[in-house]
């Protein structure tokens, strides 16, 4: 499955992967001596700046005796370490770290200075301009062709007085505060706006941002207007340009202002009250009697959908294993309406027009497939597999007119 994600900074900055290097110094330093190569081996897991720049705050806590990575370098290292420094300074420059030090000759004088502000460095930069030219035209040509599809799927969407009124009333019923023409506005205005970035898999970064590798595009709240998308031709065959961009328009729109309240949408996938299944819970399906009471409630859920028992545990375990990947993105409510929208614009759904449990059933079924409508489901899965068509119906209210009349589509 390939993610669809949002960049934000905190993906950016791996929390895990931060501390495990820092660990990694402070045992570097500890002790009689330090050793160079683990420092220089500690910085070279880094990805970029911002990362560097993360590592740096740990250092607040003194567990290695000094206040940040330069004064280690500079209390550290002695006048033989001339080469370690430079080879730590080459390290750095290559993530977007710019440093200087004293030297003579090829004795190391201390003065370590690092400037992670300067990111990433001019070569990088240049090289990978240059690398975007090198990008196949027609996937580029494609990603053109899809975004002008989307803006066009937005403007409708937005322009159609049944979203508007629609925002505006849950805005005043579950938001805290409310939805005015102004926003509306500016969303409008986001749309006339939005450019495109292409990148691929041999790119660390784009421009001043980190390439999202494991995304098929992405947006970064930085740089607002602009969609990332991904060129390497094995993540993003088979994509369908159009609906991954209407899908990453709605997170601009969304870093704007949410067109619903955050609330209204999680409440879309959690029913209060219900029993939601535990990992060893669902595990142990398997396992256990047909006269247990987890194979029982399980088997009474596969019988009200009409879905194999065996295939909801499919999506359970796959939902689950994204979930411990990175945890909260399964059912972020930004990536939600992301995966709503998108699947409205594949459906070709206008405003008040609904998705049903009919058009989802050959998914949910695995007889098809499609990215967007399994990140929907898998945060269905994660809540316990609450009636797909009360979900439906509180999906569908989040853009549309209540007063149509199949909202309740029992199929
Ligand atoms: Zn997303």
């Amino acid at each position: 499955m390939i993610r669809l994600k949002i960049l934000l900074l905190e993906d950016v900055v791996n929390k895990k992967l931060i501390t495990s290097i820092y660990n990694q110094i402070v045992l570097a330093v500890s002790g009689a001596g330090t050793d160079t190569d683990s420092i220089l081996k500690s910085i070279s897991r880094l990805q970029n700046a911002i990362q560097f720049k993360e590592l740096n705050k740990m250092f607040s806590n003194k567990k290695t005796g000094y206040g940040s990575f330069d004064e280690i370098i500079n209390g550290e290292y002695e006048v033989d370490n001339y080469y370690d420094a430079a080879k730590l300074s080459n390290k750095l420059r290559i993530i977007g770290v710019n440093s200087t030090f004293d030297f003579e000759e090829q004795l190391f004088l201390g003065n370590f200075k690092s400037d992670p502000k300067i990111a990433p460095g001019e070569t990088r930069v240049n090289q990978d301009i240059k690398r975007t030219i090198g990008l196949n035209p027609t996937t580029v040509a494609a990603w053109k062709a899809g975004l002008s599809e989307a803006v066009k799927f937005w403007k409708n969407w937005l322009n159609d007085p049944i979203t508007k009124q629609k925002s505006k009333n849950n805005w005043s019923k579950y938001g805290d505060d409310l939805m005015t023409d102004d926003v509306w506005n500016e969303y409008l205005n986001a749309l006339t706006n939005i450019k495109l970035i292409f990148y691929d898999s041999s790119m660390n970064f784009v421009g001043a941002t980190a390439a999202e590798h494991d995304a098929i595009a992405f947006v970064n709240p930085s740089t607002p207007e602009y969609i990332h998308c991904n060129c390497t031709e094995i993540v993003i065959r088979d994509i369908n340009k159009y609906e991954i961009l209407v899908h990453e328009i709605q997170h601009i729109l969304y870093n704007i202002k949410p067109i619903n309240p955050e609330k209204q949408i999680k409440n879309a996938f959690v029913k209060p009250g219900t029993k939601i299944e535990t990992d060893s819970n669902i595990k142990a399906t398997f396992k256990t009697s047909p006269n247990d009471k987890v194979f029982k409630n399980m088997s009474s859920k596969s019988i009200k959908l009409n879905v194999p028992i065996d295939t909801l545990v499919i999506w359970y375990n796959i939902a689950s294993a994204h979930d411990k990947n990175d945890p909260g993105y399964v059912c972020r409510e930004t990536e939600k309406m992301s995966n709503i929208m998108s699947i409205r614009s594949m459906f070709k759904l206008r405003p008040g027009q609904n998705i049903t449990h009919q058009m989802l059933k050959p998914y949910i079924n695995l007889q098809k497939k499609n990215d967007n409508i399994s990140w929907l489901l898998y945060c269905w899965a994660l809540n316990g597999f609450n009636d797909i068509n009360i979900l439906l119906n509180k999906v569908n209210q989040l853009a549309v007119n209540q007063n149509s009349n199949n909202n309740l589509n029992i199929t």
